[in-house]
């Protein structure tokens, strides 16, 4: 909770300082409402979530006759919390009690997809688990390399093959491995050039099939990487990698990184995707199951 804290602090401290400023005024007002919209889309909320969020405040205050601005936040807290958790309210990973798990990671290049598989990889086998790295990432100079050291690091095996070579094959690859030598967990790896869209997504497609192939219930999570310091390049990402692939959940990096941790809501509230994971930081321990309540409470601390 504490990492979680630390972590979100430029987010916390920007959006709470702002908000604060508004909940600090003399009264509930159309200037009051205007402000408050202006820090939500300045802190990556978006436009849309944002009207959403303050139409209901609106709302909110009629209905249960609130007359001062400082009694505004913990309405504030609900409808965020609310709208975090989404419809489904689905939330946590789909991990196989018994059998092979596989986790598909899309995203382009550098949002941290290669170190979220070594974090990730790291947490489950300190949960006792065994875990496999298939090196999907043909196309990017250096990432098969670069996926080997958080292999070595962390102590799991990684399959590869040449650079250039089809992705597929290595993922088929993984999984015939990973049954071979009685793993609990496959965490594949794929290429992220945005240059030829096209081409991409239909190899995005072609490895999905294969794993399907393979395990007809697979994969059982196929995570996007969306680097949080991009704001609402990431949703446009998001869209992209939606139409190719189903996407099972969002993975969140950088947030360390940003004051404009609100993005995280307009994830959830405009693509309707879970954030599963946030990225808090380089090393391995800095990644956290995301928590939509504790997420609310370091922001409003
Ligand atoms: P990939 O191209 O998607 O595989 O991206 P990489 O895993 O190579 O990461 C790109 C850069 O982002 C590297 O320098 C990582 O150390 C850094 N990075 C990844 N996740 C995080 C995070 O949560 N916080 C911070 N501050 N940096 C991160």
């Amino acid at each position: 909770t504490q990492k979680f804290v630390s972590g979100l602090s430029k987010t916390s401290s920007s959006l709470v300082g702002a908000v604060g400023s508004v909940l600090n005024r003399s009264k509930i007002d159309e200037e009051m409402y205007e402000e408050l919209e202006d820090i939500l889309i300045g802190a990556d909320v978006g436009v849309n979530t944002t009207l959403e969020i303050v139409d209901r405040l609106r709302r909110e205050v009629k209905e249960r006759k609130v007359k001062e601005p400082a009694e505004l936040q913990p309405i504030l807290s609900e409808i965020l919390a609310d709208l975090l958790r989404g419809e489904d309210g689905q939330q946590g990973m789909n991990i196989q009690a018994e059998g092979l798990t596989v986790i598909l990671f899309v995203g382009v290049n550098g949002v941290g997809k290669t170190t979220t598989i070594g974090k990730l990889a790291n947490k489950y086998k300190r949960e006792g688990k065994k875990v496999i790295l298939a090196a999907g990432d043909t196309f990017r100079a250096g990432a098969i390399e670069q996926l080997e050291v958080w292999g070595e690091r962390v102590g799991v095996d990684v399959i590869r093959h040449q650079a250039g070579s089809d992705p597929a094959a290595v993922v088929f690859d993984g999984i015939q491995a990973a049954r071979a030598r009685g793993a609990d967990i496959l965490l594949c790896d794929t290429a992220g050039r945005l240059q030829n869209k096209v081409n991409l997504m239909e190899e995005l497609k072609k490895v999905h099939r294969v794993v399907k192939r393979e395990i007809p219930d697979a994969p059982h999570e196929t995570l996007l990487v969306l680097d949080a310091t991009t704001g609402q390049n990431a949703l446009q990402q998001a869209k992209i990698f939606s139409e190719a692939v189903d996407v099972s959940g969002i993975v969140l990096t950088k947030l360390d990184g940003t004051a404009k941790g609100g993005i995280v809501i307009a994830i959830r509230h405009e693509l309707g995707l879970p954030v599963k994971w946030v990225g808090l930081g380089e090393k391995v321990d800095d990644l956290q199951e995301f928590d939509p309540d504790q997420y609310i409470h370091a922001l409003f601390q």
